[in-house]
């Protein structure tokens, strides 16, 4: 790290605090005269934190060239994490298709969705119960009898399943009847939210904001991870730009970069992240070859009547087309589906 001193600091205070560094078995480089010192760590967080440095008084900056993130950074766990939702496991070797309806509309709905994204070859079926919409005119989920069809069909079609939770009531009853609870892009700043999914017992999906850099999401993952959670997927799904032809931007740019920073497994959801149908399928490829761990994607038995996200929903048919479309992707980077 790089302590930048204030032009205040008495040559007095200058040496307390590399004694300071001393003292815990660090070598701080001070060139007398300068405003300079340079101290060489494992985790310049850490031990910035430890120190106090932030709050003192004769140091005017800190520069470290790690993000505050020690629990989920690539350096803990360099040969990356394997995160399982129920049989299924995120950052291995397999490549993981989660697939589903956007909401939860009706257990015939449901089961027709999950015989459908089962067949094509999907591992964890999705499915939101509760939904947060930004219209209030829009459908907001089933609710609990939502969650309930998903674990009744869960069980049925023996996949393990995927729904949102949208706040700190509801925890318990989404953790007792899902295998993964996912955090949805309106909510990944909601630190109590957060902090109660910290002691949910299940993997978590963390799509990032529609207007949070990579930085935050990671920053929001390390707060899961602090509060005791560190079963973490990172789910890219597209941020708000001037461009107007899609729903949102898919940036696929985060996924290298999250996963050379981070040991935490990638998704990529091009349905939201397009919000366009007919480019689903290409930037599901695209995420493969850029190395996601996996995709989500929406798939509806009959888009046109959905209750929410048709547009972007496939047909069985289409979903199905896209898995064979992947296969040869997949292969290209090692990894199976
Ligand atoms: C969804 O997955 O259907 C969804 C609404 O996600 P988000 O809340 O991230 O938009
Ligand atoms: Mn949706």
């Amino acid at each position: 790290m790089i302590i930048t001193l204030d032009p205040t600091a008495s040559a007095e205070q200058i040496e307390e605090l590399l004694r300071r560094f001393r003292r815990v078995g660090l070598s701080p480089a001070h060139e007398p005269g300068t405003q300079r010192v340079v101290v060489g760590t494992n985790d310049d967080e850490l031990v910035a934190a430890r120190l106090g440095l932030r709050g003192d008084p004769c140091i005017r900056s800190v520069a470290t060239d790690a993000l505050a993130c020690p629990l989920v950074s690539r350096a803990r766990r360099p040969e990356g994490s394997v995160v399982r939702i129920g049989t299924a496991g995120v950052g291995g070797e397999r490549f993981l298709l989660v697939a589903g309806p956007c909401a939860v509309e009706s257990l015939e709905q449901m089961r027709h969705s999950a015989q459908a994204v089962r067949r094509a070859g999907a591992h964890v079926l999705r499915g939101g119960a509760f939904k947060s919409r930004t219209s209030p005119y829009s459908f907001p989920g089933l609710g609990r009898d939502g969650l309930a069809i998903l674990r009744q069909v869960g069980d049925e079609i023996g996949l393990p399943t995927l729904t949102e939770v949208v706040e700190v009531a509801d925890v318990g009853a989404v953790a007792a009847r899902a295998d993964a609870l996912q955090v949805g892009a309106r909510n990944m700043y909601n630190a109590r939210l957060l902090a109660a999914l910290g002691r949910c017992g299940r993997p978590v999906v963390l799509k990032r904001g529609m207007a949070a850099s990579v930085e935050d999401l990671l920053l929001a993952a390390e707060r899961l991870a602090l509060a005791g959670n560190e079963e973490i997927v990172l789910c890219e799904s597209g941020i708000r730009t001037f461009e107007t032809a899609t729903r949102n931007t898919l940036d696929l740019c985060a996924v290298p970069w999250l996963k050379s920073r981070s040991h935490l497994p990638v998704l990529v959801d091009p349905s939201h992240g397009t919000g366009r149908r007919e480019l689903v399928a290409p930037m599901a490829r695209a995420a493969a070859a850029c190395g996601a761990d996996g995709i989500m994607v929406e798939v509806h038995p009959d888009p046109d009547q959905a209750l929410s996200d048709g547009e972007q929903a496939l047909t069985p048919a289409e979903f199905e087309a896209l898995v064979r479309g992947l296969a040869p992707v997949v292969a290209a980077v090692g990894r199976t589906l």
